[in-house]
């Protein structure tokens, strides 16, 4: 009897002590995280000069690059950032995003117009 009465105590000011502290999970989604800089989200690409080394590095064969079209796979993405580290002319930047949840795969399939210049809407 003692021992439950003492958990109880116990629990009790478990509660107590975390009444007043700041809560550690946000309302997403009114609410988002600012993600640190070395996040890996969807990758980006810009000036790509075609040099093909970032299908040689990415492990999981994610990109294809045919004509002026770069395609990512996101459905075979694994978000490893080896495309962006080894990319001569850092072409391919992984960028803050992460909402990329889908309800078509179709829609996991990213192609980068190559032909167009950065900061032009290249992707579609
Ligand atoms: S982040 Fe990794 S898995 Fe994704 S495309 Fe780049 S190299 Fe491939
Ligand atoms: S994105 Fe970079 S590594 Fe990949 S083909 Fe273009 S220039 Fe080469």
């Amino acid at each position: 009897m003692l021992k439950k009465i003492i958990g109880l105590i116990i629990s009790m000011l478990t509660v107590f002590k975390h009444l007043f502290k700041r809560p550690v999970t946000l309302e997403y989604p009114e609410k988002k995280i600012t993600q640190p800089e070395n996040f890996r989200g969807k990758p980006v690409v810009g000036n790509c000069i075609k040099c093909m080394t970032c299908t040689k590095v990415c492990p999981t064969g994610a990109i294809k690059i045919e004509d002026n079209n770069f395609k990512i796979d996101l459905n075979k993405c694994i978000f490893c950032g080896n495309c962006a580290y080894y990319c001569p002319v850092k072409a391919i930047k992984m960028s803050s995003e992460y909402e990329l949840a889908a309800n078509n795969k179709s829609y996991l399939s990213l192609v980068y117009d190559i032909a167009k210049k950065e900061g032009e809407d290249n992707v579609s």
